[in-house]
């Protein structure tokens, strides 16, 4: 196996379109370097995408976030205008592995290893985020909802790789959240997860929402029907009910070791109703500090 660590995405680009060689994009390698070991992967040529400045960096402008699709989650988790910004993506993100995971792993590598539970999707989605992707045919930007497609696959084409994820400097009363269940106390796989992101009037009438879940589908899952219970809505405890009813009623999950089918279908719900509570909170300690500053 070859080993190469291009500097511009050109160069990025080139190795991995060459023909007849099995080349594969890695970031961190938290995930490909087990699959290389386990012989689930056996590419001819690993293109490291760390040292491309493109996919480097975190951009804090006054129009919104840039977040390099290799940066690590501990550099995430260090950034704080982001998680001033964007709490729920930032808690997600830092969620993922161990003290060392996260020295290395990336958002980009969360979303193309395409596990249905990965931490970080359910999160982005529902803060709206787009991705930059570039490949052989050029740029186009993608919302993450709509890149992974199933277990280990996603919508990126030959040579195509994400550049980087965007996200807008929140409105006035906005807030998110990522909470998500793992059946013990140490590392694990989530067996659900939930990210939520509201904007509310300061009268506290919900004006946007967006819900999606992880783990209890083929791939993270919007769930516009649950956003839509808090939709126009004081967010009462009736309206938090219905939200938990409906994401429940989304999810289609497997049943495995670590949670029944039953049990998994539950927690969905608990844990958006959860999730949607903390934005909620979140959003509205926007309004306090604003009207306090003013
Ligand atoms: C001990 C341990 C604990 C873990 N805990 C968690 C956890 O709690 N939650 C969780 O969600 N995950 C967890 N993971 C999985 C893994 O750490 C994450 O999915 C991580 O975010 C992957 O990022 P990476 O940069 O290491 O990806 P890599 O391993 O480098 O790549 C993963 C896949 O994405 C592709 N890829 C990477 N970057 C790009 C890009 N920019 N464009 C196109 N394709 C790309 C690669 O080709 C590969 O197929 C854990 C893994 C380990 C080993």
């Amino acid at each position: 196996m070859e080993y190469a660590s291009p500097r511009s995405l050109d160069e990025a680009i080139g190795l991995l379109s060459q023909a007849g060689v099995d080349a594969r994009p890695m970031a961190g390698g938290t995930d490909l370097l087990v699959q290389l070991r386990t012989g689930a992967r056996r590419p001819e040529l690993l293109v490291d995408l760390k040292q491309i400045p493109g996919l480097c960096g975190i951009d804090c402008g006054s129009q919104g976030f840039r977040i390099g699709a290799a940066v690590s989650g501990a550099e995430i988790g260090e950034c704080l205008p982001l998680r001033e910004a964007w709490p729920g993506v930032v808690e997600a993100a830092e969620l993922i592995g161990s003290t060392q995971i996260q020295g290395r792993a990336s958002l980009g590598g969360n979303l193309c290893n395409a596990s249905p539970a990965a931490d970080s999707v359910p999160a982005l989605i529902a803060a709206g985020a787009v991705c930059t992707l570039i490949g052989p045919a050029g740029r186009r930007e993608v919302p993450v909802d709509d890149i992974v497609r199933g277990p280990g696959e996603t919508a990126l084409g030959e040579a195509e790789i994400i550049v980087d994820f965007r996200l807008p400097r929140p409105q006035d009363g906005t807030g998110d959240a990522y909470q998500r269940m793992i059946p013990r106390t140490e590392m694990d796989i989530a067996i659900v997860g939930a990210g939520v992101s509201v904007r509310v009037a300061e009268s506290g009438e919900c004006l946007a929402c967006r819900v999606a879940l992880g783990a209890v589908a083929a791939r993270p899952i919007r769930v516009d029907e649950a956003a839509a219970a808090l939709m126009g809505r004081r967010p009462d405890s009736e309206a938090l009910e219905e939200l938990a009813a409906r994401a429940s009623a989304a999810a289609d999950p497997i049943d495995d070791k670590r949670g029944t089918r039953a049990y998994r279908t539950r927690v969905a719900g608990v844990l958006a109703r959860r999730a949607a509570e903390e934005a909620l909170r979140r959003a509205g300690d926007r309004w306090a500090a604003r009207s306090q500053s003013s």
